[in-house]
Protein backbone atom coordinates (compact mmCIF):
# COMPACT_ATOMS: atom_id res chain seq x y z
CA UNK A 1 0.00 0.00 0.00
CA UNK A 2 1.22 3.24 -0.78
CA UNK A 3 2.29 5.28 2.40
CA UNK A 4 1.79 9.30 2.39
CA UNK A 5 3.12 11.62 4.71
CA UNK A 6 1.00 14.73 5.31
CA UNK A 7 2.61 17.18 7.90
CA UNK A 8 0.33 20.03 8.49
CA UNK A 9 -1.05 22.05 11.35
CA UNK A 10 -4.41 23.19 10.31
CA UNK A 11 -6.16 20.45 12.22
CA UNK A 12 -9.48 20.55 9.77
CA UNK A 13 -7.09 20.39 6.28
CA UNK A 14 -5.04 18.20 7.82
CA UNK A 15 -8.41 15.37 8.44
CA UNK A 16 -9.64 16.33 5.82
CA UNK A 17 -6.81 15.36 3.24
CA UNK A 18 -6.08 12.14 5.63
CA UNK A 19 -9.83 11.29 4.95
CA UNK A 20 -9.54 12.22 1.11
CA UNK A 21 -6.51 9.88 0.58
CA UNK A 22 -7.47 7.26 2.36
CA UNK A 23 -10.51 7.59 -0.01
CA UNK A 24 -8.19 7.17 -2.82
CA UNK A 25 -6.59 4.11 -1.10
CA UNK A 26 -3.44 5.17 0.92
CA UNK A 27 -1.94 5.04 3.90
CA UNK A 28 -1.65 7.89 5.60
CA UNK A 29 0.57 9.38 8.34
CA UNK A 30 -0.09 12.45 9.96
CA UNK A 31 2.19 15.40 11.43
CA UNK A 32 0.75 18.45 13.08
CA UNK A 33 4.08 20.16 13.64
CA UNK A 34 7.73 20.44 12.54
CA UNK A 35 9.73 18.46 14.86
CA UNK A 36 7.16 15.66 14.30
CA UNK A 37 7.15 15.91 10.88
CA UNK A 38 11.09 15.94 10.40
CA UNK A 39 10.81 12.48 12.88
CA UNK A 40 8.85 10.50 10.65
CA UNK A 41 9.83 12.17 7.04
CA UNK A 42 14.11 10.91 8.85
CA UNK A 43 12.62 7.65 9.03
CA UNK A 44 12.19 7.67 5.09
CA UNK A 45 9.45 4.75 4.76
CA UNK A 46 6.91 6.89 2.74
CA UNK A 47 6.12 6.59 -0.64
CA UNK A 48 5.34 10.41 -0.78
CA UNK A 49 5.36 13.20 1.76
CA UNK A 50 2.51 16.75 1.73
CA UNK A 51 4.21 19.06 3.20
CA UNK A 52 3.29 22.23 4.91
CA UNK A 53 5.62 25.16 4.64
CA UNK A 54 4.65 27.28 7.71
CA UNK A 55 4.72 24.99 11.03
CA UNK A 56 5.33 25.54 14.57
CA UNK A 57 8.93 23.95 15.85
CA UNK A 58 10.07 23.20 12.79
CA UNK A 59 9.56 24.85 9.26
CA UNK A 60 8.51 22.94 6.05
CA UNK A 61 12.10 24.42 4.57
CA UNK A 62 14.24 22.93 7.18
CA UNK A 63 12.37 19.49 7.08
CA UNK A 64 12.94 19.18 3.61
CA UNK A 65 16.78 20.89 3.84
CA UNK A 66 17.49 17.87 6.67
CA UNK A 67 15.67 14.95 4.47
CA UNK A 68 17.91 15.89 1.61
CA UNK A 69 21.09 16.14 3.97
CA UNK A 70 20.26 13.05 5.11
CA UNK A 71 19.84 11.56 1.40
CA UNK A 72 16.04 10.47 1.57
CA UNK A 73 14.67 11.51 -1.58
CA UNK A 74 11.06 10.07 -0.96
CA UNK A 75 9.28 12.88 -3.09
CA UNK A 76 8.26 16.13 -1.33
CA UNK A 77 4.88 18.06 -2.49
CA UNK A 78 5.15 21.29 -0.90
CA UNK A 79 1.92 22.87 -0.25
CA UNK A 80 1.41 26.65 1.50
CA UNK A 81 -0.40 29.25 1.71
CA UNK A 82 3.04 31.38 1.01
CA UNK A 83 2.77 32.06 -2.87
CA UNK A 84 5.51 34.44 -2.72
CA UNK A 85 8.09 33.55 -5.80
CA UNK A 86 10.89 33.15 -3.34
CA UNK A 87 9.53 30.34 -1.27
CA UNK A 88 8.63 28.15 -4.28
CA UNK A 89 11.85 28.64 -5.43
CA UNK A 90 13.69 28.27 -2.34
CA UNK A 91 11.65 25.08 -1.78
CA UNK A 92 12.55 23.80 -4.90
CA UNK A 93 16.52 25.02 -4.10
CA UNK A 94 16.42 22.56 -1.18
CA UNK A 95 14.56 19.87 -3.06
CA UNK A 96 10.97 19.84 -3.54
CA UNK A 97 9.36 18.17 -6.43
CA UNK A 98 6.09 19.89 -6.95
CA UNK A 99 4.47 22.78 -5.22
CA UNK A 100 0.71 23.62 -4.58
CA UNK A 101 -0.56 26.75 -3.37
CA UNK A 102 -3.46 26.83 -1.18
CA UNK A 103 -6.63 26.82 -1.83
CA UNK A 104 -6.20 23.90 -3.52
CA UNK A 105 -8.53 21.39 -5.41
CA UNK A 106 -7.91 18.07 -3.72
CA UNK A 107 -8.42 16.39 -7.21
CA UNK A 108 -5.21 18.30 -8.30
CA UNK A 109 -3.14 17.21 -5.43
CA UNK A 110 -4.06 13.38 -6.03
CA UNK A 111 -2.99 13.88 -9.72
CA UNK A 112 0.41 15.66 -8.62
CA UNK A 113 0.83 12.81 -6.06
CA UNK A 114 0.02 10.17 -8.25
CA UNK A 115 2.81 11.78 -10.80
CA UNK A 116 4.88 11.92 -7.81
CA UNK A 117 4.39 8.60 -7.36
CA UNK A 118 5.02 7.42 -10.68
CA UNK A 119 8.37 8.97 -10.64
CA UNK A 120 9.61 7.54 -7.34
CA UNK A 121 12.61 8.74 -5.20
CA UNK A 122 15.41 8.37 -7.84
CA UNK A 123 18.96 8.86 -5.79
CA UNK A 124 19.89 12.15 -6.68
CA UNK A 125 23.47 13.21 -6.56
CA UNK A 126 24.10 15.23 -3.47
CA UNK A 127 26.57 17.56 -5.08
CA UNK A 128 26.09 18.50 -9.22
CA UNK A 129 29.70 18.83 -10.90
CA UNK A 130 30.31 20.76 -14.72
CA UNK A 131 33.61 21.49 -15.04
CA UNK A 132 35.64 23.38 -13.23
CA UNK A 133 32.49 24.01 -10.69
CA UNK A 134 30.54 22.15 -8.21
CA UNK A 135 27.28 23.05 -6.56
CA UNK A 136 25.42 21.56 -3.44
CA UNK A 137 21.81 21.71 -3.69
CA UNK A 138 20.97 21.20 -0.02
CA UNK A 139 23.81 23.45 1.26
CA UNK A 140 23.54 25.65 -1.92
CA UNK A 141 27.04 25.92 -1.69
CA UNK A 142 29.22 26.66 -5.24
CA UNK A 143 32.75 26.25 -5.30
CA UNK A 144 35.13 26.55 -8.40
CA UNK A 145 38.20 25.35 -8.17
CA UNK A 146 37.03 23.59 -4.39
CA UNK A 147 36.99 27.49 -3.65
CA UNK A 148 33.78 28.66 -1.66
CA UNK A 149 31.35 31.32 -4.10
CA UNK A 150 28.87 33.03 -2.33
CA UNK A 151 25.66 33.23 -4.07
CA UNK A 152 21.95 34.63 -3.96
CA UNK A 153 18.91 32.28 -3.81
CA UNK A 154 17.69 33.23 -7.18
CA UNK A 155 21.87 33.22 -8.46
CA UNK A 156 21.70 29.17 -6.74
CA UNK A 157 18.54 28.14 -8.39
CA UNK A 158 19.78 29.01 -11.84
CA UNK A 159 22.82 27.65 -11.76
CA UNK A 160 21.12 24.43 -10.54
CA UNK A 161 19.01 23.95 -13.20
CA UNK A 162 22.23 24.73 -16.12
CA UNK A 163 24.39 22.12 -13.85
CA UNK A 164 21.68 19.39 -13.95
CA UNK A 165 22.15 19.19 -17.63
CA UNK A 166 25.64 19.79 -18.09
CA UNK A 167 26.33 20.62 -21.78
CA UNK A 168 22.91 20.91 -22.63
CA UNK A 169 21.52 23.98 -24.41
CA UNK A 170 18.55 25.10 -22.45
CA UNK A 171 16.78 28.72 -23.59
CA UNK A 172 15.62 31.80 -22.24
CA UNK A 173 12.22 30.81 -21.56
CA UNK A 174 12.50 27.41 -20.32
CA UNK A 175 15.29 28.93 -17.94
CA UNK A 176 12.74 31.80 -16.84
CA UNK A 177 10.04 29.84 -16.04
CA UNK A 178 12.02 26.91 -14.26
CA UNK A 179 13.67 29.15 -12.14
CA UNK A 180 11.40 32.28 -11.88
CA UNK A 181 8.23 30.29 -12.35
CA UNK A 182 6.12 33.26 -13.26
CA UNK A 183 6.11 33.18 -17.16
CA UNK A 184 5.15 37.05 -17.66
CA UNK A 185 8.93 37.78 -15.92
CA UNK A 186 10.73 39.70 -18.62
CA UNK A 187 13.18 37.22 -20.51
CA UNK A 188 15.73 39.77 -19.62
CA UNK A 189 16.09 38.92 -16.46
CA UNK A 190 17.79 35.77 -17.62
CA UNK A 191 20.43 37.54 -18.96
CA UNK A 192 21.40 39.61 -15.67
CA UNK A 193 21.47 36.78 -13.78
CA UNK A 194 23.48 34.77 -16.27
CA UNK A 195 25.35 37.94 -15.96
CA UNK A 196 25.71 37.87 -12.36
CA UNK A 197 26.89 34.37 -12.46
CA UNK A 198 29.77 34.80 -15.05
CA UNK A 199 31.04 37.64 -12.63
CA UNK A 200 31.38 35.41 -10.09
CA UNK A 201 32.36 32.37 -11.34
CA UNK A 202 34.40 33.61 -14.31
CA UNK A 203 32.93 33.99 -17.64
CA UNK A 204 33.84 30.77 -18.65
CA UNK A 205 31.09 29.27 -16.66
CA UNK A 206 28.27 29.80 -18.97
CA UNK A 207 28.70 29.24 -22.66
CA UNK A 208 26.05 31.92 -24.51
CA UNK A 209 24.89 29.98 -27.92
CA UNK A 210 23.46 32.44 -29.85
CA UNK A 211 20.05 32.67 -30.76
CA UNK A 212 19.80 29.45 -28.65
CA UNK A 213 20.59 29.95 -24.93
CA UNK A 214 23.37 28.82 -22.48
CA UNK A 215 24.61 25.61 -21.08
CA UNK A 216 27.57 25.08 -18.72
CA UNK A 217 29.95 23.56 -19.43
CA UNK A 218 29.82 19.38 -19.35
CA UNK A 219 32.46 17.38 -16.82
CA1 LIG B 1 0.71 25.86 8.40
Amino acid sequence: MVRILVVEDEAVLARALRRGLQAEGFAVDLAADGETGLEAALEGDHDVVVLDLMLPQRSGLEILHEMRRAEIWTPVLVLSAKDSDDDVTRGLDVGADDYLAKPFAFTVLVARLRALLRRGAPPRPAVLEAGRLTLDPATREARLDGRAVELTTRETALLEHLMRRPGEVLTKVELRDHVWDAAGDDLNVVEVYVGYLRRKLGKGAIDTVRGSGYRVVGR
